[in-house]
């Protein structure tokens, strides 16, 4: 099955034999290709996203290399997929087989027994875990946290919560751009803007449905518009200005506005979405349409964030839609 690479160097897994052994499983399979996945130091690094698509594969066939690794052309011309563990060389692909094995068994209904414990786990929505204690609840001289020994779920909830958002952010700041954060950040409301009767109210209600928030705040200054926007609209929560909202939200409300082009003092969408994790209290979202800043008054206690380097001209509800999934994105 193998022999002397050309040129020099140590023994390849040849192509000819490798094709007959992916043959005899397709036999197997009744003619239907599976999936082909070879481990090698040099494929993409392994993620759970990674692990997540494979999952999803009717049939995965794992190549497991040894020596040098295996003939370039059966890479080029059957593998789907090279991936790799980490930046180490091992003996052989058969580890890395079995981690890949092992990650996509946990998300097959019924492997691991309380099926929340692997949305929990660190990956899955992208963030690390909370750590985790037993008993004895004092172990030489450490204590663990209190609130754990209390009994109150939403406490706990909360610091498991914040202690996920501390570790991922001083361990792995790396994840935050990709994580789910939605179920991290306690209470989010968005409020807009309007400028005339064209904003689509409708729309975004859904939107903010979708993303397990409350029907926005919708500020007009004139009574005028206020009223045609009541009339078209009647389930929509209709204010005077930005400050009566925030006024209402209480003190530890970080308000964040959102513009759809980048300007002086704004941050990246990344960096908004890292200081709302690491505010621990409610978020207001607020947009503006044509992207105006209507209450100047307002500037030095809102943070500003952008989407795009350079301006675009797409409709309001599309661009907070595009906002919500940067800033608490669904995976
Ligand atoms: N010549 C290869 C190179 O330098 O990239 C290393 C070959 S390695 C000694 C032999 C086999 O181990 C590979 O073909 C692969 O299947 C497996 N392997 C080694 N390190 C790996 C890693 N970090 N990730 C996935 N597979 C690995």
């Amino acid at each position: 099955m193998d022999d002397y690479a050309f040129g020099s160097g140590g023994m390849v897994f040849a192509a000819p034999q490798l094709k007959k052994a992916l043959d005899s499983v397709i036999t197997g399979l009744d003619g239907v290709k599976p999936y082909v996945v070879y481990p090698s130091p040099q494929g993409v690094l392994i993620s759970q996203e990674i692990i997540e698509t494979l999952a999803l594969q009717e049939n995965v066939v794992i190549i497991c290399g040894h020596y040098e690794g295996i003939d370039e052309r059966f890479t080029e011309k059957y593998v789907d997929l090279e991936v790799s563990i980490g930046d180490c060389v091992l003996t052989g692909g058969e580890i890395p087989a079995m981690l890949i094995t092992d990650a996509m068994s946990r998300l097959v209904p019924g492997t691991v027994g309380k099926g929340t414990a692997v949305i929990e786990d660190s990956f899955y929505r992208g963030m690390l875990d909370n750590p985790n204690y037993t008993r004895p609840a004092v172990w030489e001289g450490m204590k663990v946290p209190e609130i754990l020994t209390g009994g109150n779920q939403h406490e706990i909830s909360r610091l498991r919560r914040r202690e996920a958002v501390r570790r991922t952010l001083t361990r792995r700041p790396d994840l935050i751009s990709r994580a789910s954060v939605r179920e991290y950040i306690s209470d989010v409301n968005i409020a807009v803007t309007a400028e005339s009767e064209n904003l689509d109210i409708s729309g975004l209600m859904e939107l903010c449905r979708a993303y397990g928030l409350g029907r926005p705040h919708i500020t007009a200054k004139s009574r005028e518009l206020r009223e045609v926007l009541k009339a078209k609209y009647p389930g929509a929560k209709l204010s005077g200005s930005l400050e009566r909202i925030r006024e209402k939200s209480g003190d530890n409300v970080l308000t964040v506005r959102i513009f759809a082009q980048a300007r002086k003092n704004s941050l990246h969408c990344l960096e908004v979405k890292r200081k709302c994790l690491e505010h621990d209290g409610g978020i207001l979202l607020v947009f503006a349409e044509n992207d105006r800043v209507t209450d100047e008054n307002d500037e030095n206690n809102i943070l500003s964030g952008y989407l795009f380097s350079e301006g675009s001209d797409l409709p309001m509800s599309i661009l907070i839609g595009i906002a919500l999934d940067r800033l608490l994105g669904k995976r």
